[in-house]
């Protein structure tokens, strides 16, 4: 198989006779390839001392980040059945490159490494405490467990990540903000902090790449961005409140209903723009299979605004009894109006926007 500029063997299967990719005697899922170009630019941008790929199945991630960024990896998994294909392509391709067989958390409790990169089945939370303290300067988080994170399955979520997530409409960013809360619980107990510098939802699983900070303020400031979407239960209405553990009881101005709590999520910035800014820039000149995705989510996350929600206007024209307006004419309306409008990533009906819930109601409306 070649993914960006880097030949390796991998058992592919019929994807028609066997799904899920799981089930393959060592783990390769193709459609995971866009995460791992990302992992890939970022880091040929970000240039770490070492890489360690904690849980590589056939080494992929590890051996593209060796190959195509020069970066030292240490390949890891405790599966000897996958370690064996790993040692075949270490082999092949060259490059500073340590394979071990051990277990994630017990390889991260005895070495560390500059850049921890956890890719488990599933959830990340069995690792995140580890890779916490072993975590030199960037941490990056694949989860998998949509339904616990989304609140599609709230006791698998709430036991995971001891947040309660509640099924909204946007729950693809409430899942993303709740694993990069636990990323930050995790953290800030060693007295370190965290910055995100590119975190994203994508079909079946959320991706956060965060820069560590070993200091007690970076720990404090990390707390400050800890927080709550306070939902009203009757209508779309919603509020943000951060900087407490303990969620303020807030009445909805609309419908007077007493709001929900969901979280605690990590209420701070998903991006850091300037290294978004520099990854669109590096992107041409490199090799990628998913280069045009990868062109078109990093221009949707730079203009993002900081909200920690996004509306579904089918959701609300729904809620209205009307049809849902031209999504362009809507968002260049309420741009008019002076409310910053794009679209999100986090879904293709959602809309990120400063406007209160009442203006973009009179909008629709009146269209
Ligand atoms: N990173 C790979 C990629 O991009 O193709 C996929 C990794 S796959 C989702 C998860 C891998 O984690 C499996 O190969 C499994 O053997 C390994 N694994 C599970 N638990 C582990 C543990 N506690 N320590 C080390 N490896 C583990």
């Amino acid at each position: 198989v070649t993914e960006g500029s880097t030949t390796f063997e991998a058992p592919v299967q019929d994807e028609n006779t066997a799904f899920p990719p799981g089930t393959a005697p060592v783990f390769y899922n193709t459609r995971m390839e866009f995460n791992r170009d990302m992992t890939v630019l970022l880091l040929s941008c970000i240039t770490p001392e070492n890489y360690l790929d904690a849980m590589a199945a056939t080494g992929v991630r590890g051996l593209r980040v060796a190959h195509e960024t020069g970066t030292p990896a240490v390949i890891n998994d405790r599966d000897p059945a996958a370690v064996a294909v790993i040692e075949e392509n270490a082999k092949a391709i060259g490059g500073d490159i340590r394979v071990t067989c051990d277990d994630a958390n017990r390889l991260m409790c005895t070495e560390r490494f500059d850049t921890i990169d956890l890719d488990p089945f599933g959830t990340p939370a069995p690792f995140l405490d580890a890779a916490s303290r072993a975590a030199k300067r960037y941490l990056f988080v694949t989860a998998t467990d949509t339904a616990p994170l989304c609140g599609a399955h709230l006791k698998a979520g709430m036991r995971r990540y001891f947040a309660t997530p509640r099924n909204t409409e946007y729950h693809a960013e409430v899942g993303l903000r709740m694993m990069m809360g636990a990323m930050a619980k995790e953290l800030v107990k060693y007295d370190r902090g965290m910055e995100p510098v590119l975190s994203f939802a994508k079909n079946h699983y959320f991706r956060s790449h965060v820069r560590v900070l070993g200091r007690v303020t970076a720990a404090e400031t990390t707390m400050d961005q800890i927080g709550f979407v306070m939902q009203c239960p009757k209508c779309l209405y919603r509020a943000e409140q951060k900087g407490s553990l303990l969620p303020q009881s807030h009445t909805c101005p609309y419908c007077g209903a007493e709001t929900e709590a969901v979280g605690p999520l990590w209420m701070g910035p998903l991006q850091d723009k300037g290294t978004i800014a520099a990854l669109l820039e590096k992107l041409p000149a490199m090799q990628f299979g998913t280069a045009k995705q990868m062109d078109k989510l990093l221009r949707q996350l730079i203009v993002e605004p900081e909200t920690c929600t996004f509306y579904d206007y089918h959701v609300i024209s729904r809620n209205l009894r009307v049809s849902p307006p031209a999504m362009d004419e809507m968002i260049a309306g309420l741009n008019d109006l002076g409310h910053y409008t794009v679209r999100t990533h986090f879904a293709v009906t959602g809309i990120k926007t400063t406007a209160p819930l009442h203006v973009i109601e009179e909008w629709i409306r009146a269209w």
